[in-house]
């Protein structure tokens, strides 16, 4: 069911249809390429929305929101969603980053392949509308909305004026539109210098919006784009593109986040423009704002990201840490678990954190129903079963509680195992229940040791311990029930309090595991000005040589589990294999863990 805080943009969608806002679009979308937005049949698709990633870097969890949100409503109302590449500020960007951005779109299972058209692909790159754009913006001076202004930077920026003083009119706004067409066609043929001249709106300087003060609409920039290559020496600027962009694909609701709010106007204010012209059609798209996502906990800026991996804070884009979709895939999130999470934060009008823990309660929820349990030990100490003799026994568990269909999982029980080191107590505190050695009480009684169930093994009691000379605690031993084993009758005679898991030392697998903490101390990282480096916890990363049920050695890179009282485990993309077998923590089990 949708999250509520969305319906603002639901009750929006609702109205549209019911008014027949879009019923009069016409729809030409070639599969892959150009659109053509006035011609053809009606739109078939009822609404269209889109997500129009910057390739400049990895996607995050933020992007993942903008995602299912526009995905979603696509979805729920006949609509078409589109894969849209802003790719305008071609120094940024790269195709390392737009390949990644669709295989992350497609994991996450976001779909822009219309349902309405066999096979049509909703994939766009704003790049394949330079020609477009730059017949509009010679359109925009020929009927007086655009000039050429040759001003410095740092002039254009005195000149704006700020919220309490309107701006100042350019020496260049009143020049022809011979003069202007001429400088235009000259920028575009390369005959003046980066950063020259640039073209601007003509719209007022003195609007108290400071986004209508005659806003940038082209700028000179000599660099090599990843689509067009060296054909343009000149780019659109975002806020000219942009517009257009949903224009050109027939997008209905053009959601965006609330910082685009005051840009609104100009979008209006260009399309009416475009249309009065008859380069656009109406109906014209609309902007709507919603609220960022923030988590707390960590970093979602592009930049403060990419800082992490410059600076080596953690071990790559992919960092399991990492709140970028190839990070959190790696760390063993599912695209269900991020949807779900998506769904149930919504979307709504006012700025808001989220804490992190909403997060890995989705994961954890996802994977409950369907990770396959199995036992390790990631601290171990050792156990030894004093009273064992001879072949290991077998023992059996179901793969999932739940999902007797899942299997079974077979392990051996034997002399000597191992445990858990917060398993033993030496002298244990209160309402503690596991295991505990004998002790002499106050009147000189011997108080027998604890007694505990190892889980779908056998009942031991606690018989005493080792050390070290450093005082470490180097093995416990016990002695076992023989009748006591789990699924026999025995097993129902014996009373304990206590249940541990375990595994043991003639089958189990060992493992690198890493055991992931917050990334930073803080929840808000880069709150009030903060360097957010000087927050990273020191301790996020742990990584311990752990020992395995022997199920586990058919693991493959991405398998999840649970392991059993401890939490959600994944195999590593990256590093796992059978002969050295490499766990990531997903997420703990929040209720059972060091209880
Ligand atoms: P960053 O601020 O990380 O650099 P961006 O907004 O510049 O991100 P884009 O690639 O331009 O990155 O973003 C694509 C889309 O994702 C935009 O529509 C943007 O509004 C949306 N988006 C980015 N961050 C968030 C967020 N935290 N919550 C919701 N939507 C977001
Ligand atoms: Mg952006
Ligand atoms: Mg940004």
């Amino acid at each position: 069911a949708p999250a509520p805080a969305s319906n603002f943009l639901r009750n929006i969608i609702e109205r549209d249809l019911e008014q027949g806002t879009y019923a009069q679009r016409r729809w030409a979308g070639q599969p892959g390429g150009a659109v053509v937005q006035t011609k053809g049949e009606p739109d078939p698709a009822k609404i269209r929305t889109r997500f129009p990633p910057e390739p400049n870097g990895y996607l995050h969890i933020g992007h993942v929101k903008s995602i299912c949100l526009n995905h979603g409503l696509a979805r729920d109302y006949n609509g078409a969603f589109h894969l849209r590449f802003d790719d305008t500020n071609p120094e940024k960007e790269e195709q390392e980053y737009v390949d990644s951005i669709v295989e992350s779109m497609r994991w996450l299972g976001a779909d822009w392949t219309s349902p309405f058209a066999q096979g049509e692909q909703h994939l766009y790159y704003a790049s394949n509308y330079f020609d477009f754009m730059y017949a509009a913006a010679e359109y925009l001076i020929e009927a007086g909305h655009a000039y050429v202004d040759e001003q410095s930077a740092e002039e254009m920026r005195a000149n704006r004026g700020d919220f309490t003083t309107p701006g100042t009119n350019s020496p260049w706004r009143s020049r022809t539109v011979a003069e202007n067409l001429q400088r235009f066609r000259e920028m575009r043929a390369g005959q003046h210098a980066d950063g020259s001249m640039v073209l601007r709106a003509k719209i007022d300087m003195a609007s108290p919006n400071i986004n209508l003060r005659d806003p940038a609409l082209y700028r000179i920039k000599r660099a090599t784009h990843h689509n067009t290559g060296d054909a343009w020496c000149i780019y659109p600027m975002y806020t000219y593109a942009h517009p257009i962009e949903d224009a050109l694909e027939n997008i209905t609701h053009s959601i965006c986040t609330l910082e685009f709010e005051d840009q609104r106007p100009f979008y209006d204010w260009l399309l009416e423009r475009l249309a009065e012209g008859g380069l656009l059609t109406k109906p014209l798209p609309h902007q709507y704002e919603f609220a960022r996502l923030n988590l707390t906990y960590i970093v979602t800026s592009k930049r403060k990201l990419k800082q992490l991996v410059d600076e080596k804070h953690v071990d790559g884009w992919d960092d399991p840490r990492m709140p970028t979709l190839v990070g959190l895939r790696r760390r063993g999130y599912t695209p269900e678990a991020l949807r779900l999470f998506c769904d149930r934060t919504g979307a709504s009008k006012a700025n808001s954190w989220i804490d992190y823990s909403v997060l890995e309660a989705t994961l954890r929820e996802d994977l409950e129903g369907r990770a396959a349990r199995a036992m390790a030990v990631v601290k171990p100490l050792k156990l030894v079963i004093t009273n064992f003799e001879g072949e290991p026994v077998a023992c059996s568990a179901p793969a999932h509680p739940q999902k007797p269909e899942l299997g079974t999982r077979h392990f051996q029980f034997s002399r000597e195992l191992w445990i858990e080191a917060e398993d033993f107590m030496e002298a244990p505190e209160k309402g503690y229940h596991r295991l505990y050695p004998p002790r002499v009480d106050e009147a000189g009684v011997t108080v027998p040791g604890n007694k505990v169930r190892l889980k779908y093994g056998f009942v031991v009691e606690c018989t005493g311990f080792k050390k070290d000379e450093a005082g470490h605690i180097t093995e416990v031993h016990a002695t076992y029930f023989p009748d006591s084993k789990s699924g026999t009758p025995g097993a129902d005679n014996y009373k304990v309090k206590g249940v541990i898991t375990w595994v043991s030392a003639t089958d189990a697998v060992a493992a690198e595991v890493r055991l992931y903490d917050r990334f930073f101390t803080e929840p808000h990282p880069d709150a009030g000005g903060r360097d957010f480096l000087s927050v990273v916890n020191p301790k996020s990363k742990q990584v311990v040589t752990a020992w395995l049920e022997p199920s586990l050695a058919n693991a493959k890179p991405d398998d999840k589990f649970q392991f059993e009282r401890i939490g959600y485990f994944v195999a590593d993309r990256k590093d796992h294999t059978a002969e050295k077998p490499v766990f990531n923590m997903a997420v703990g089990l929040k209720d059972s863990w060091g209880k």
